[in-house]
């Protein structure tokens, strides 16, 4: 789970971090009182989605009065801000974040993640802050410093005070910084974070350490202790589908292709995805419905897979374990009147009550692709896009 810049910075900074003084907004008057409230000549307003790339779309502006800020919140409040990483389809702005204006020196990277390769928590840091980092990392490999954090000893000073030297920081910032990173892991670790990153990090021309953007993602599966970090998540910045899907507890992941699967288990789900691909054709998810999903689940999932308009066919692939293959008919019959089944449905189904399951979509009326096993569905789903 992703949460906006001012909730990010609002973390780090219970957690000690150095982050400027600042206020959202809804509205354009509130842009105008945050102005106000934060009693400064300068302020910067920017707009709050859920995607990083606004500087350089007009989504981040220097303001110097509280009629500025009142402009240009209403230039950006309602309105859809393309950078990119929003795709070309856009985040819509509603909220903004008004924060007092710091006097940049120098531009760093900073980043902490959950580092399968080390099995450990990374801190990524580079010189070319305020850049995108993918690219530093592709052209310029040698500007990324990397180190892992040892658990057993924690983000020890020592550490701290070698990434700020291979930073280049001098003096007082040198053990600003690392301070600094001691109060981002601490953050991590207790919120369940999987990403902090802060881009830029800088230095100012009074020499102090301040994190001029945040963000931070959560592990879902950490969710559940921290119910004040729920609390942030911001369906409107959700995947409309994966946000319906969460609450019937299915996993779904969307993807690029256009034939959309429903599958039991993760395991049985990645081996469809494979043979799909196998056959030519690209998968429009992963969904697992699970073991003993009922019919409404089933349902539930069959709308929403039917729901992404570049579904061209489905494939269901059920093995009939605890799941039983006559509540599986029954969901599918039942999604399929609700939502006037227009593409192409294959059904391959094996296990606890397949007979029964076999003859209630027989009888139904709906047009199924029976196969035979799952190399004969994913080759007939296939074959019906092509027709
Ligand atoms: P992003 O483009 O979505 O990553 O948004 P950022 O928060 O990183 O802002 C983009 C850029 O705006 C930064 O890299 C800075 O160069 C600039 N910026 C943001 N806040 C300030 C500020 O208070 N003072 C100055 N001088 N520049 C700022
Ligand atoms: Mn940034």
């Amino acid at each position: 789970m992703n949460i906006h810049e001012f909730q990010a910075k609002q973390i780090l900074g219970r957690f000690g971090a150095p982050v400027p003084k600042g206020q959202p907004a809804s509205t354009a008057d509130e842009a105008a009182a945050a102005f106000k409230a934060l009693g400064q000549p300068k302020a910067v307003v920017k707009a709050q989605i859920h995607a990083g790339g606004r500087g350089k779309a007009g989504g981040v502006k220097l303001v110097s009065s509280a009629d500025e800020a009142r402009d240009f919140a209403a230039k950006l409040l309602g309105k859809t801000l393309v950078t990119h990483q929003t795709g070309p389809q856009g985040r819509v702005v509603r909220r903004v974040y008004v924060e007092e204006a710091s006097q940049v020196a120098r531009e760093l990277y900073l980043g902490m993640l959950v580092d399968r390769k080390a099995g450990m928590v990374s801190v990524i840091a580079s010189t070319e802050g305020g850049m995108d980092i993918e690219e530093v990392a592709a052209k310029t490999p040698e500007k990324i410093i990397t180190e892992p954090i040892n658990p057993l000893l924690g983000m020890s000073s020592f550490l701290g005070r070698k990434i700020a030297f291979a930073l280049g920081l001098k003096d007082k910032q040198v053990n600003q910084f690392a301070s600094l990173l001691g109060s981002m892991y601490k953050a991590f670790l207790e919120t369940d974070a999987s990403l902090v990153e802060i881009n830029p990090l800088v230095v100012t021309q009074d020499g102090k350490v301040l994190c001029l953007d945040a963000k931070m993602s959560f592990d879902d599966n950490g969710l559940f202790r921290h119910p004040d970090i729920r609390e942030l998540r911001d369906p409107n910045e959700e995947d409309p589908a994966e946000t319906e899907a969460a609450k019937y507890d299915l996993s779904y992941v969307h993807l690029d292709g256009n034939i959309g699967c429903m599958v039991n288990g993760a395991g049985l789900a990645m081996a469809t995805m494979d043979i799909v691909k196998f056959y030519g054709a690209e998968p429009a998810n992963f969904l697992d419905v699970g073991g003993g999903a009922n019919t409404e689940k089933v349902a539930a999932a069959f709308r929403i897979l039917l729901s992404d308009e570049r579904v061209k066919g489905v494939l269901i692939n059920i093995f009939g374990g605890i799941m039983r293959c006559d509540v599986l008919a029954q969901g599918v019959v039942e999604a399929a009147r609700q939502v006037n089944l227009k593409v192409p449905l294959v059904v391959r189904m094996e296990g606890t009550n397949v007979e029964q399951g076999k003859k209630i979509l027989a009888e139904s009326g709906i047009k199924v692709i029976a196969a035979a096993d799952m190399a004969d569905a994913a080759r007939r789903v296939t074959e019906a896009i092509r027709a």
